[in-house]
Parts: structure tokens; sequence; C-alpha cells
């Protein structure tokens, strides 16, 4: 694996690779875990030169303290990408992605989707993500860029971006079921702050997606948001930011349940003080 820190040595690598007609690109802020290698490994058998990226964003944190507090473990990410067969990893610098400075940033206009649920309680966060990404695309030039279904409106806002971009017809987006633990609890990197009691505790995340998932045929949508609301604080979430019902192609607020409609369960809530978020399909059991 080449490890390229600025974007004249990344381009320079690529240009000079010899597999490169098929570019996947996995955009990571590193700490990684299973969930991140299997975007690595989906990576190495649709594309023919893999490359990852490790940069903690600076721009998309609107917490200045869960920003300061992103977990780094830059060794042992170098060395499970290497074992994954990724074949560049790109560890730029702050200035090399932000060359004018972190005030001089892109206005995307991402309309609703940056109203609700993550971008309501996270403002800023989305334009943040938007400009790293852009920056990021522009360096690699992928054909498949590989993202996470973990999380799901990042997924949406990315597709939205390179429709802005008109990257749509050079760009395949390729989305990643979430990676569990046996827990059911969904792998994240901030996961790595939460004490084994929280962690277990932490799985009642998941035990809530699935409750949503096994009533939302006979429940009506405001009792389900209640019910699952209450199995997160009584298994010890101290705060509640979202649990949402959500048309799965548009991620507008569900009233009344459609059977012909594709639904998506959110959730986002604290527990230890970390903040964690999760999802699940409810009509294919992803
Ligand atoms: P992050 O390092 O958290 O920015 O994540 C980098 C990429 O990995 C994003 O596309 C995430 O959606 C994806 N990812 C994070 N956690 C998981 C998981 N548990 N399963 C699948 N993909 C994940």
């Amino acid at each position: 694996m080449i490890i390229c820190k600025t974007t004249h040595i990344l381009k320079q690598t690529i240009a000079k690779a010899k597999n490169k007609d098929i570019i996947g690109f996995v955009p990571t802020m590193g700490a990684l875990h299973q969930g991140h290698l299997t975007l690595i490994n989906e990576s190495k058998q649709k594309a023919t030169l893999t490359v990852c990226s490790i940069f903690v964003n600076p721009t998309q944190f609107n917490d200045k303290k869960d920003f300061e507090k992103y977990p780094i473990t830059l060794e042992q990410d170098i060395f499970l990408l290497a074992q994954a067969g990724c074949d560049i990893l790109f560890l730029p610098h702050v200035q090399e992605v932000y060359p004018d400075g972190l005030q001089k940033l892109s206005y995307y206009p991402l309309d609703y989707l940056e109203e609700i649920l993550e971008g309501k309680y996270r403002k800023g966060h989305f334009q943040g993500v938007c400009n790293v990404v852009e920056k990021l695309l522009k360096m690699v030039e992928p054909s498949i860029l590989f993202l996470g279904q973990k999380d799901y409106q990042q997924c949406m806002v990315i597709t939205k971006l390179v429709q802005l971009m008109q990257w749509n017809n050079k760009l395949q987006i390729n989305i990643v079921p979430t990676i569990r633990e046996t827990s059911g609890l969904a792998m994240s990197s901030r996961n790595a702050r939460l004490s084994d009691t929280a962690k277990q505790q932490a799985t009642a995340i998941y035990t809530a997606l699935q409750f949503i998932q096994n009533n939302i045929k006979h429940t009506p949508i405001a009792l389900l948001v209640e019910q699952a609301s209450k199995i997160l604080l009584d298994a010890g979430f101290e705060k509640i930011d979202y649990v949402s019902i959500c048309r799965a192609d548009n991620l507008l607020p569900v009233e009344v349940y459609q059977p012909t409609e594709n639904y998506v369960a959110l959730i986002a809530a604290f527990i230890n003080n970390v903040r964690l978020i999760d999802n699940l399909l409810l009509s294919n059991n992803r």
C-alpha cells in the first residue's frame, strides 16, 4: 500500500498505477473497524484500484469537543488497510484539503435535506461533509464511491452533491449495508468512547429499530415512536435527538403507513455523553 500525504503525490501515484481503469474510493475519518473494511472489500471486488482516505474533517463537526475527542488509531488503521489489500491511502494534512483556510467554504443548496434529522441537530454538518467530499472526489477522481448505509442521510446528501457537481454520469455510488457487532450495535468509531456497560446498553438502539420494524404494520406511527423512545430511555440513554420513521427514498416523515411504500427508521441518541446514530430499512430487513 502506498501512503500519500499531498494531493500532488496522490495524483502522481494514481496516474502511474497500472490498474487505474476503475478507481474505487472509500473516504473515512479513521479509527477503522470492520464496517470500514467491508467498504474496502467491496471496492476490491468492484474496482481495479482501491483508494482510501483518512481525514478527520474539522468543518463537519458542529461540536468542538466531539472533534477534539474523535478517536485516532493511525498505526492500526494503516496495518488494517494494508492487510485488506487497499492500494493507496491518502492521509492529507488540514492545509492540504483547505489551502484557503477553514473559513472559506463553498455553499451547497441541499434544500430540506439539511433541515431534517442530522441536519436539524448538527447545524452546518452536511455543508462541511459536502466541502470535504467534493475536494476529495476532485483529488481522487474515482469511478465508484463506497459509502455506508449506517450514515443514511449522508448517503442522500452525497448523492445530491454528485448531482450538483454534475458527476452523476461519471461516478457510481455504491451503498454498503450496516455492519453490526453480534450484539446488534452498529459498528462506529465513536463506540471506542463507550464503557463496556454503555456498549451493552447501546444495543437498545437496534432493539428499538427492530421493534419499529416488527410493529409498523399495525401500530400508529406516533405511538410506535413513543414506544421505541421508551426502549432507549429504559436502557439508559440520557437524551434522544430523534426517533423518526421516514420514506426510504426521500427521508420525508411518514404519518400513516402505506404497505406499498418503503420506509426507514432512524435514531440519534446519547449514551455516556456519546452521540450514536443508526437506522434500519423497514421493508427489506436490512
Ligand atoms: P466515518 O469514518 O465514520 O466517516 O465512515 C466512513 C465510511 O464508513 C462512511 O461511508 C460510513 O457510512 C461507513 N461506515 C461507518 N460505519 C459503518 C458500519 N458499521 N457499516 C458500514 N459502513 C460503515
